[in-house]
């Protein structure tokens, strides 16, 4: 059956702003405008689903960086929740696509890995949110043959090694094999998803970066297009990561059901460790600036944030 074409005729289209990703891929980013639309492609068994994005530019210091990335990742979710539901009335087995996304793409021919460990499609650039549904369910195994473990580079990245050049923290290694060429420890993106810790002598390179980092991909030259579209957030959003609002809403009883559970989704909604990282995000922004907001969070709030705080405080008092 047809399942793109079913998807587009039933009401989710309209709810979920679906369109087939078909001639996009011809349009060159520049003039590219389909943001806001969850693009949707059947391949090798699978729905796929892609949701575009323009980044979010760094804001001020005394602000926390939360890229455009995270807003997008919880729509495409919530949008695969529902398509879910939808493509089980066909396929009673589909579930979530637990294999290789880079293989998946790269053997469908809709887009390429580049040396920068991501996935490039010609109209979005890296700047995508992508989820699949894999129609029958099948295990690791039984995806298809075609499906590469590990996709070598291609003829679209440059090997230009600006991205590794760009990368703060040095986690993208020149010349080594992809499998290696990303150290994930040493990753801001990965860091931000463990525990922060105040005497991590990475805390300076990650600035006011809270989720997100972008510039090994705002570098690379296959970007340009989108790059040159990014933003400044909305007004709301600096209300919102102001760094000294966000620590007292991280120590403020009903956090995880708060407004900032749209951005981070609930799976990450973790305010003990979010706080960790405003925190640090302080530290680099000029602690004094901030100590009273801190000191009153350790008096108002729950104790079980006591030693995050107090560790931040001992070495900067
Ligand atoms: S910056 Fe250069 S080497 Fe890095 S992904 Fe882009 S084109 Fe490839
Ligand atoms: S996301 Fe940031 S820290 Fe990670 S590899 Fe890219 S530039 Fe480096």
């Amino acid at each position: 059956m047809d399942l793109i074409k079913a998807v587009l005729e039933s009401e989710y289209a309209s709810k979920l702003n679906l369109k087939p990703l078909g001639a996009e891929l011809d349009v060159e980013q520049a003039d590219f405008d389909g943001y806001g639309y969850c693009y949707v492609a059947e391949a090798c068994g699978c729905l796929l689903m892609f949701f575009p994005y323009v980044p979010h530019c760094v804001p001020e210091t005394g602000t926390a960086y939360v890229d455009r990335y995270y807003y997008a990742s919880q729509s495409v979710y919530r949008a695969k929740s529902e398509l879910l539901r939808f493509a089980r009335g066909f396929f009673p087995e589909a579930d979530t696509y637990m294999g290789s996304y880079k293989a998946l793409v790269r053997s469908t021919g809709i887009g390429a890995s580049l040396y920068n460990s991501l996935i490039y499609i010609k109209p979005f650039g890296t700047f995508f949110c992508m989820e699949v549904i894999d129609l029958k369910n099948r295990e690791a195994a039984g995806y298809p043959e075609a499906l590469p473990e590990e996709p070598r580079d291609t003829d679209e990245c440059l090997i230009c090694g600006r991205c590794s050049k760009s990368c703060p923290a040095g986690a993208l290694l020149p010349g080594t094999p992809p499998s290696e060429r990303l150290v994930r420890e040493k990753c801001i993106r990965q860091k931000q998803f463990e525990d922060a810790s105040p005497r991590d002598p990475s805390n300076v390179i990650r600035g006011n970066r809270l989720l997100g980092c972008t510039e090994c991909q705002l570098v690379c030259p296959l970007n340009a297009g989108v790059a040159a579209k990014m933003t400044r957030p909305p007004a709301e959003y600096y209300e919102m990561f102001d760094l000294d609002t966000l620590a007292k809403a991280c120590v403020t009883p009903g956090f995880k059901k708060s407004r900032y559970a749209e951005v981070f989704g609930y799976n990450y909604m973790k305010p003990r460790r979010i706080l960790g990282h405003v925190l640090a995000a302080m530290v680099n922004d000029g602690f004094e600036k901030h100590r009273a907001v801190v000191e009153e969070c350790l008096e108002k709030g729950n104790p079980a944030f006591r030693d995050v705080i107090e560790g931040f405080l001992e070495i900067y008092q």
